[in-house]
C-alpha cells in the first residue's frame, strides 16, 4: 500500500554551480500549465492505483516556493483536494532562504503542511557567491524567524561541505551557526561534482579547487561529532535529528516501500514498479495533454532486485535492516543469501551485525557507496 508521495516543482529563480537536479529557470516558464498537468497526471495514476491516506507528501525541486502566492495557493489545493491525510501526516515544502515570505509561510500553514526543509547549504557568503547561489546567510536567520513566528517548529536545513576553497575551520563555523538556529533536524551532504553542471566544467578544465578526500573524511567525521555533542542523533549516513524529527517521508525510500511520484522527472516506486516522469517541463505539460501518464521508463523490480534493493537502501540508516524484517517479507534470511558479501565486508570492518541489525560501522559510513556496491547483482 502506497503511504507517501513525492511531488516536483521543478523550477528555480537561479541555477546553482553544483546543481544536477531536474531544474528550469523559473522566467518565461508555462508554471500554470505545468500545475494544471501536475493535476491531471495525479489524477490519471490515482485511477490505476487509488490512494489510501497517506503518511507523508514531500514537495521539493527546484524551488517549490519560487511559485508566487497564488499558484502556491492553486498547488497546495490540488494536494489537498487528492491526498486524504492521515491522521499524523508530516507534510514537508521544500524552501530557498529569502524566497519564503510570511504570507507564503501562511498559504502553506493553512494547507496544512508542517515541514519546511531549507536549502541553506553554508553560512560563508564568500562560499554562498561562489557556489551560485543568491541568498546570504542573513536571509537563513531571517527565514527561520518568520518560519517560527507562523508557527512551523519541524524545520530542517540542508548544509553542504567540501565546497571549492572552504577548509575545516570554515566548516566548523557554519556548523555552529546551524545549532543557533534550535531547529530539530539537520541534513549534511559531501559536494558531488556531477555532470552537466557549472562546477563539472571548471573541473575539467582544472579551475575548480576542491578540498580533496582527506579533507572530506575529516568534514564528514567532525559533522557526526558536532551533531552528536549537540543532541543530534545520526539516524542516516547524511542526516541527524532530534529524537521524533526523523523525516519520515525519508525513511520510506529507506526502508523500500512504495511512494508515489508526480511532476516532471520525478520517480515514483508503485505495486512492483520503479517509474521516472519526462523530466523536460513543455514534453511533461504535452504528454499529460494527451491524456497519457508521463512516464519515461518503468521497470517491474523483480524479486532479485528487490532483496538486493533491501539491503544497500536499509545499509543507509544507522540502526541498519533488521534481519527478521527482512525474514517477514521476503522468506528469506539475509544473513544466509548475502553470507559472502557480509562476511567480507565484516571481515573490512565495514559493518557489524548483533542480534537483529546489520548496520554500517562508522568507517563503513565513510565508504557508504563502496558498501553498497557489495549487494548489487549478487542474486
Ligand atoms: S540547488 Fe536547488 S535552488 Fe539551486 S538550482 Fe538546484 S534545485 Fe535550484
Amino acid at each position: 500500500m502506497v503511504k507517501a508521495a513525492y511531488l516536483h516543482i521543478p523550477f528555480c529563480e537561479h541555477i546553482c554551480h553544483y546543481c544536477d537536479f531536474n531544474k528550469v529557470f523559473l522566467k518565461g516558464q508555462p508554471v500554470d500549465d505545468y500545475l494544471a498537468a501536475m493535476k491531471q497526471e495525479i489524477e490519471l495514476a490515482l485511477k490505476m492505483d487509488p490512494v489510501e491516506k497517506l503518511d507523508t507528501i514531500f514537495v521539493g525541486g527546484g524551488t517549490p516556493t519560487s511559485l508566487n502566492e497564488r499558484q502556491l495557493a492553486r498547488f497546495c489545493g490540488i494536494i489537498r483536494q487528492h491526498f486524504p491525510a492521515g491522521p499524523n501526516l508530516e507534510f514537508t515544502f521544500e524552501a530557498n532562504p529569502g524566497d519564503l515570505s510570511q504570507e507564503k509561510l501562511q498559504i502553506l500553514k493553512d494547507a496544512g503542511v508542517n515541514r519546511i526543509s531549507l536549502g541553506v547549504q553554508t553560512f560563508n557568503d564568500e562560499l554562498l557567491k561562489k557556489i551560485g547561489r543568491v541568498h546570504r546567510a542573513k536571509d537563513v536567520f531571517r527565514t527561520i524567524e518568520i518560519a517560527k513566528k507562523t508557527g512551523f517548529d519541524n524545520i530542517s536545513v540542508d548544509l553542504i561541505f567540501s565546497l571549492p576553497t572552504q577548509t575545516i575551520a570554515d566548516f566548523k563555523d557554519s556548523l555552529e551557526k546551524a545549532f543557533s538556529l534550535e531547529i530539530p533536524h539537520f541534513s549534511a551532504y559531501s559536494l558531488i561534482i556531477e555532470p552537466k553542471t557549472v562546477f563539472y566544467n571548471l573541473m575539467r578544465k582544472g579551475q575548480l579547487q576542491t578540498p580533496g578526500e582527506d579533507i572530506e573524511a575529516q568534514m564528514y567525521e567532525l559533522v557526526m561529532e558536532e551533531m552528536e555533542k549537540h543532541g543530534f542523533h545520526q539516524y542516516e549516513i547524511s542526516n541527524f535529528s532530534r529524537p521524533g524529527f526523523e523525516s519520515r517521508h525519508n525513511v520510506t525510500y529507506w526502508n523500500n516501500e512504495y511512494y508515489y511520484g508526480f511532476g516532471a522527472g520525478a520517480h515514483g516506486y508503485v505495486n512492483g514498479y520503479r517509474r521516472s516522469n519526462i523530466g523536460p517541463v513543455n514534453k511533461y505539460i504535452e504528454t499529460v495533454k494527451q491524456g497519457s501518464l508521463p512516464i519515461l521508463e518503468e521497470h517491474q523490480v523483480t524479486r532479485a532486485e528487490q532483496m538486493e534493493e533491501e539491503m544497500f537502501l536499509g545499509l543507509r540508516k544507522t540502526k541498519g535492516i533488521s534481519i527478521s524484517r527482512f525474514q517477514e517479507k521476503f522468506s528469506e534470511n539475509p544473513l544466509q543469501l548475502f553470507h559472502n558479501e557480509i562476511d567480507e565486508l565484516i571481515r573490512k570492518q565495514w559493518i557489524e551485525v548483533n542480534e537483529d541489525n546489520i548496520y554500517l560501522t562508522k568507517t563503513g559510513r565513510l565508504l557508504g557507496n563502496e558498501v553498497f556496491q557489495a549487494f548489487i547483482g549478487t542474486i
